[in-house]
């Protein structure tokens, strides 16, 4: 999708710290952090949020969406005091940007409930 941010990143075309890739699945830091370790991990191809994922694309990305994601935890080095994954869908949910992502949050104590 030629204006989505995220896709912009998955061709390069903008410079993010990338710290997964795949042929289906890419990991980068997000731009404005709000924990010590703050990771966005994606879907290459345009999704626009979880509604989104048909029983294919769930198949397509999912596992390993998780599975970046518990080897991001271990190359953080916040399995050991935990993380949080959160993934925002729509307006009530806080999504900001319209290309499917997970946040892994890591590197202080949580808050619950989320505001
Ligand atoms: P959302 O609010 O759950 O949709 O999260 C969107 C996230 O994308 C926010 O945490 C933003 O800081 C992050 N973000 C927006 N633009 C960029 C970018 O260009 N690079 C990395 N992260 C970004």
């Amino acid at each position: 999708m030629d204006s989505c941010i995220f896709c912009k990143i998955v061709r390069k075309d903008i410079p993010s710290e990338i710290v997964y890739e795949s042929e289906k699945v890419i990991a980068f830091r997000d731009v404005a952090p709000v924990a010590p370790n703050h990771i966005l991990v994606i879907p290459k191809e345009h999704v626009e949020s979880l509604n989104d994922l048909d029983d294919e694309k769930r198949k397509k990305f999912l596992p390993e969406i998780f599975e970046s994601i518990h080897e991001l935890a271990s190359k953080e080095n916040v399995m050991e005091d935990g993380y949080r994954v959160v993934t925002n869908c729509g307006k009530d949910g806080g999504q900001t940007v319209g290309h499917l992502h997970f946040h892994l949050l890591g590197g202080r104590e949580m808050q619950w409930p989320p505001g």
